[in-house]
Parts: structure tokens; sequence; C-alpha cells
């Protein structure tokens, strides 16, 4: 059977807004109370079975055994040791898998989501692309990885990024619909200016987000100075090129008042160069932003190299005296593997659930 025709649970319990799980206990003529016992179930107990539930009558547990999947994303495989950084292997209902980061540092706990499993972007650079696009993550699958990440820390995650597998932006309503989810004070009480979206640069989904009169943290990959470097690495370049992006940040941060971080992973010999740098000054310039500058972690199905120690603190210093607000993040997840979908490839490659050739948009 085609994978993209197997049959995948409708409702996930993790997809459930607050007000679903009211109506869904109306509709079972139960009072509303229950849907809090639910929720709190659900995301401060964490539970992976309704039967856990013991204060809720036994009829309606076994109406939502039924009726909705308590925990749709398995662990399979965790890479790495606390304290340090952790990496997750989910399996979907589908047999995919998708993976998930944990962070612990300086007393914050961040998680690293996915929304989609495979890309289909095709930065030249990320693991992620290579093995294809398979499909969008449900609302449920995006807080599930959440959830899980909680049980193996422990406790709740204190920050989330949108830096995992995929384009947050390629699947917008399900990306809203989880922070929705993981907004909610009696849940994982995830506050927005907690939450970062990282995207490629769709352009209409930074301004859909200008629209929903939230905080949310905004990370943009830039990752080049000039429109030719950039489409030569990421296709999506040619659709939306750096002025049009950079214009859609501006008045991101002019609604929501956050400072936009543009993402600049340094490559050797492709955008490291003075030159790049006085460009990308020039480019950013016009309003208050951050440059994260990260060394590129190499990976096999791409020649590019990392560039050195030194030629980051050229870089960065030649920012800082231009004025703008740089920082240098050293890839934490390395060790792990962690930085862009490279479990996974090789998870797909060893896997007898084939991916479908690579898409293009
Ligand atoms: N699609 C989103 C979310 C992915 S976030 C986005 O593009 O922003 C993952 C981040 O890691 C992105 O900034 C991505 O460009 C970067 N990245 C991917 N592969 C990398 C690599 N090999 N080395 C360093 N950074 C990489």
């Amino acid at each position: 059977m085609d994978a993209m025709s197997k049959e995948i649970p409708q409702r996930l319990a993790h997809g459930l807004l607050p007000g679903d799980w009211q109506e869904l206990c109306r509709d079972l003529d139960m009072p509303g109370y229950r849907a809090d016992q639910i929720w709190k179930g659900l995301y401060q107990q964490r539970i992976s079975s309704f039967q856990e539930l013991s204060t809720l009558p036994a009829d309606l547990r076994a109406h939502l055994d039924e009726a909705v999947q308590a925990d749709p994303v398995r662990l399979t495989h965790v890479d790495g040791k606390p304290p340090g950084t952790r990496k997750l292997l989910l399996e979907l209902e589908d047999a995919d898998a998708v993976e998930t980061v944990l962070i612990a540092a300086q007393g914050r706990r961040t998680v690293c989501l996915s929304t989609q499993a495979g890309c289909k972007f095709g930065c030249v650079f990320c693991a992620s692309g290579q093995a294809g696009f398979k499909r969008n993550l449900q609302a449920g699958e995006i807080v599930g990885q959440l959830v899980a990440a909680a049980r193996e820390f422990g406790d709740t995650p204190t920050h989330v990024v949108f830096m995992g597998i995929g384009e947050p932006f390629d699947n917008y309503d399900a990306l809203l619909t989880s922070i929705r989810i993981m907004n909610d004070h009696d849940g994982l009480n995830i506050g927005a200016r907690r939450i970062t979206i990282s995207t490629v640069g769709v352009v209409p989904g930074i301004e859909r987000l200008c629209t929903e009169n939230m905080q949310i943290e905004l990370s943009v990959s830039l990752h080049a100075s000039n429109d030719e470097a950039r489409s030569e690495i990421m296709p999506i370049n040619r659709r939306y090129p750096i002025d049009t992006l950079v214009r859609a940040c501006a008045a991101y941060t002019e609604v929501s008042n956050r400072i936009v971080t543009f993402e600049y992973t340094l490559i050797c010999g492709v955008n490291d160069s003075p030159e790049c740098a006085e460009e990308l000054t020039a480019r950013l310039g016009g309003f208050a932003c951050r440059v994260n500058l990260i060394r590129l972690n190499p990976i096999d199905e791409y020649e590019g190299e990392a560039c050195s120690e030194a030629t980051v603190k050229m870089f960065i210093d030649l920012l800082h005296r231009r004025g703008i607000n740089a920082t240098y993040r050293d890839s934490r997840g390395r060790h792990v593997n962690a930085a862009c979908g490279q479990l996974r490839l090789r998870a797909a490659q060893n896997s007898m659930h084939a991916l479908p050739e690579k898409m293009t948009t």
C-alpha cells in the first residue's frame, strides 16, 4: 500500500484545543469539568493511555480509547545522555519518523520540534530535505513531540524552537494550533515569547503571523548576503528574494515588537568573506534585528565545509564594527548529530519504508 494512503487517525489527543474537549464532553453528556481533568491528565500527568485517568468514569475512558488516539508518537530511539543534548527519534502512526532535540542549559529546557516528515525546500546544505518530503505533521503530532520531551526531561520544557525537520510555515494551520495548545496555562504553559519559529523564508507565512497578534519569536534562515548566492544554496530565494524577505521581517517587528534573528551559517568560500559581511550589513542595516552566526555542520550529501574559528571571528567583528547585533552559536547538538535531520536521514536509508522521490517547489 502507498504510504500516503495509509490511514492516519483523525483525532489525536494532543491536537485538540480546550474548546474541542468541552465539545466532546458535551456530546457525551458529560460535565465540562471532565474536559479539564482530561487536559490536566494529558499535560500535567502526561498520561499515555486514558485508562490512567482513574478519576474518569469507566464508560468515558472506554469511549475516549475508541475515539481519540492518546499517544500518537512513539519513542523508538534516544541519542545522547542527560544532562547533555539528546535527540529523540519518534515513530508516527504510519511508521514514518520525526526527530526532536532536547537541550538543557542555563536552567532552560529547550525542545526543538519538527513540523513535517521530510522537507520540500531543498537547501543544499541541509540533510532534512535530502530524503524528500513525506507529509505534514498534524498538530497532535507536533505537541506529541513536546509531551515526549517532557517525559524524557521528567519536567515541563521551558522553551520551544521550531528548528527540527520541515518548514513550519509550510504547515501553517497545524503550527498555529500546536502553539495555542502549548500556550495554555493549565497545560504545558509555554508563553509565546518562549517559542521561536524558524523559517526558510516563506514570506506569506511571515505576513500571516503578523495578523495573529502573538508575540512569537521569529528566526529566519538567511545564510547569504546577496540573491545570487542565496538562490544557489536555498531555492526558495528565487521565489522570495532577500529584500522582500527583509521587508516582511521588518513588518513583523513593527506589529509584534519582537526582534527578528537572521541565522547565517558560514560555509567556507561560499558566504564567509569580508565582502559578504559588508554586504550583509548593508542589507540589514535598516532595522533592529539580530544576526546569529553558525558554522556549517558538514553533511555527506554536500561538499561545503565549515569555515575556521578565525573566519567566524573576522566576520563577527566586522558586523559588530558596523553596529549589527551579532552572536555566534556553536551547534550544541553537533555531538549527537542533532543539527538538521541527519538521524532521520540515516533511519530512512536503513528503513523498509522507502521515502518518495525528492519534491521541488
Ligand atoms: N525550515 C526551517 C526550520 C529548520 S531550522 C528553516 O529553514 O529555518 C534548522 C536550521 O538549521 C536552519 O537555519 C537551517 O538552515 C540550518 N541548517 C540546516 N542544515 C545545516 C547544516 N548542515 N549546518 C548548519 N546549519 C544547518
